[in-house]
């Protein structure tokens, strides 16, 4: 049975399909086991188009508990979030996973924590936006609060040439993914786009870097990203995720209640 633990919700601005929508999808799909994994808010800032308002936070968590009510027999359905790395707010995300009981976290690192910075990390053009890529996304992965990296070669996305920056990145996020027990995620959203034509650079998944994951044996997890409910629809993407990690040699895992497990 097909599994994912990447699926947004409309709330961040930029995801479409209700709730129920992605579950019916799923199901139709063959998947067994559902999470929703929508983009935090973070305290004392709106992003709209980009993650929901910390209004919003209650109704996210009370409509996927709804759903679990609703299609538990169907589907497992589990709720986390997927968030950033800014060290001020690590309280208060602490806090979070424990008045919600949250089942997992992702460390979707789109963003540079300093203040006042724009760059998204889909973006970097120079290698000071790639080192910085890197360094925070080193810390996040050090501070044990999340439970795999998402899309961690995203700093490819629009850079044109996999130099000797870019490869010391993935030999250095590989490694630490390895060596802090934080798997790397392989991104099914963004080889549906890389198919489109739709990344201006190297795009992701990128082979070289999975390459440098498969020699420095890190464990991956594959998920959908799913932004609309025809994400969970594409089997064909699913299996051919499948295979490419096969290929790679990689130890797939796969998240359960008790936590990550080896896939069949
Ligand atoms: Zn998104
Ligand atoms: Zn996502």
């Amino acid at each position: 049975m097909r599994k994912n633990h990447h699926t947004h919700t409309p709330r961040c601005g930029h995801a479409v399909g209700e709730e129920w929508e992605y579950a019916e999808a799923a199901i139709e799909a063959g998947y067994d086991s559902l999470g929703f994994s929508d983009h935090t808010p973070w305290p004392g800032t709106i992003s709209p188009g980009m993650r929901m308002t910390m209004q919003e936070l209650p109704d996210y968590i009370s409509a996927v508990r709804n759903l679990k009510e609703r299609y538990g027999k169907k589907l497992d359905i589990s709720c986390g979030l997927e968030c950033e790395y800014y060290p001020e707010h690590m309280t208060w995300l602490k806090e979070t996973i424990e008045e919600y009981s949250l089942d997992f976290i992702i460390l979707g690192n789109h963003f540079d924590y300093v203040q006042n910075s724009n760059l998204y990390f889909g973006n970097c053009r120079t290698k000071d936006d790639i080192i910085l890529y890197l360094k925070t996304t080193i810390s996040a992965m050090t501070t044990g609060v999340y439970d795999w990296l998402a899309h961690p070669d995203l700093y490819l996305r629009d850079y044109d040439k996999f130099d000797d920056t870019c490869l010391k990145t993935a030999r250095e996020i590989c490694y630490a993914s390895r060596n802090l027990g934080v798997p790397l995620e392989y991104n099914l959203l963004g080889l549906m786009s890389s198919r489109e034509g739709r990344f201006s650079g190297l795009g992701y998944p990128y082979h070289k870097f999975w390459e440098i994951a498969a020699e420095e044996n890190c464990s991956v997890i594959m998920n959908v990203d799913a932004h609309s409910p025809k994400h969970l629809k594409d089997t064909a993407i699913y299996d051919e995720g499948i295979k490419h990690i096969e290929k790679l040699g990689l130890k797939r895992l796969i998240y359960t209640k008790e936590g990550l497990v080896e896939a069949d």
